[in-house]
């Protein structure tokens, strides 16, 4: 395939550019060791495996990457025949998940390309797997921006660049592989990307890329909403704060999660309470307090649902139900999740008003949710994680403070007592 077929990518076409070993500062031990035991596998059969994506630019700028994932010219059935605990997901494109102990999962992934217009509008039963495979500089070109488009080969040490992805990282801008008004019209969900970037790494947004951004950003609202909340996740698993203002900023809120973005963009003081509490999820993080998924969602939707809340008295499960359909996400929570959110928030507002009045229905103790409802409520209550020994119970006065909370009394110090020298005898 020539770079023809790639009309849009004309502007980018570039020779490739590889830096060897000697010249990029990218450390091979701080490679997962698993990982690096696939690329090893994959190339003592003949395959060509890379680093790439996430792993490669955070590593590159000495960032500890968030997964370490590997692209080969195997095809997923080669994949599955050389590891032990090989799972093959994807419908249209399969990849293969390697299985390791402790639930850690690294992604293996067939050299892909993007289908020309032409391929596209044909029928998808004629679209075969065996068309969606690719070249190394192909699989370069289908991705979302250049810094994520760089490789690293362990074999030779090698960094090998097709996209301009060594410039952008020196420059320290984030931009769309290709005409940025075709990319964002193909996959809106990269405009989201594109922001998280430059948020999270305090990257500019190249040009081009920053001017389609308002162009195409309702178009952001119309991807699968499956994919947005995936997308959201993701906000949720590093530093939230930043991205959040950045999307906020951009506008893109509104598009991702309806009237609460609205809100968020548009009430200062609103925003202002959440982005406090995402401050503590950050610092939290940092300091390596794990807060589950539901506990870090209920966190964000406090401000929101404390004003659903104030001057209901009824069944407060209907009444945040019905406020969060009204809200109109684009992304879709599962329903569990949604359960559980709304099942921590609640009870955070019976806590904190247990708290106030002195007053509290101990029943509720029971509740699966009332744990992690705890932890959401002493962030909210008290701007940080609970220690590990607080309990409800001991806010409320119902319980002496643990053991461990008690501080001992300094020990006195005596000046050692002077013997008595046994007296002469006269
Ligand atoms: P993170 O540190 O958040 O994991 P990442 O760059 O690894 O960042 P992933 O979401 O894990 O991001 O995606 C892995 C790679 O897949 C990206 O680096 C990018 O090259 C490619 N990619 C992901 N989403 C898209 C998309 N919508 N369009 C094109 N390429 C994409
Ligand atoms: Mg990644």
């Amino acid at each position: 395939m020539s770079v023809t077929d790639y009309p849009d990518f004309e502007n980018c076409y570039r020779p490739v550019h590889v830096l060897s070993k000697s010249e990029h500062c990218l450390n091979r031990a701080d490679i997962d060791p698993d990982a690096l035991r696939i690329l090893y596998r994959l190339q003592k059969h003949g395959f060509i495996a890379y680093l790439c994506g996430g792993a490669v630019r955070d590593l590159l700028m000495g960032r500890k990457p968030k997964d370490f994932d590997i692209v080969t010219d195997a095809r997923p059935g080669q994949i599955r025949k050389r590891f032990a605990n090989v799972y093959i997901i994807g419908r249209r494109f399969r990849l293969a998940h390697v299985h390791f102990p402790g639930g850690k999962i690294i992604e293996v992934s067939t050299f892909r390309r993007d289908l020309t217009n032409v391929e596209e509008s044909v029928p998808p039963a004629e679209i075969t797997p065996e068309l969606l495979y690719g070249t190394p500089r192909e699989d370069a070109f289908r991705r979302d921006v250049a810094i994520n488009a760089l490789y690293y080969d362990d074999q030779t040490g090698e960094i090998i660049d097709y996209a301009g992805g060594l410039e952008d990282l020196s420059e320290r801008r984030v931009r769309i592989i290709g005409d940025p008004a075709v990319r964002f019209a193909e996959d809106a969900v990269r405009i989201w990307r594109v922001v998280r970037y430059a948020a999270r790494l305090s990257f500019e947004i190249e040009e081009q890329t920053a001017r389609a951004i308002p162009v195409f950003a309702a178009e952001l609202g119309t991807c699968a909403g499956s994919r947005l909340y995936e997308e959201l996740n993701k906000e949720f698993a590093g530093q939230t704060r930043p991205v959040l203002d950045a999307l906020r900023a951009h506008g893109l809120l509104r598009h991702i999660i309806g009237r609460f973005g609205e809100e968020f963009e548009t009430d200062d003081e609103l925003f202002g309470r959440v982005r406090a509490l995402l401050d503590l999820k950050d610092r939290a993080w940092t300091e390596a307090y794990e807060m589950t998924r539901e506990e870090m969602y209920a966190l964000f939707f406090w401000p929101w649902a404390e004003s659903v809340f104030a001057g209901e008295a009824g069944d407060l499960h209907a009444v945040l139900d019905r406020a969060f359909d009204q809200a109109k996400t684009q992304a879709v929570f599962p329903k569990k999740m949604r359960m559980d959110i709304a099942q921590i928030l609640i009870l955070v507002a019976q806590m904190k008003k247990a708290l106030r009045t002195g007053r509290m229905r101990w029943s509720l103790k029971k509740r699966a949710h009332f744990e992690p409802a705890f932890r959401v409520f002493h962030m909210i209550e008290y701007g940080c994680p609970a220690p590990p020994e607080t309990t409800f119970d001991i806010l409320m006065g119902r319980e002496s403070q643990p053991v461990s909370h008690i501080v001992a009394p300094p020990p006195i110090k005596r000046r050692p007592r002077r013997r008595r020298r046994p007296r002469r005898p006269q």
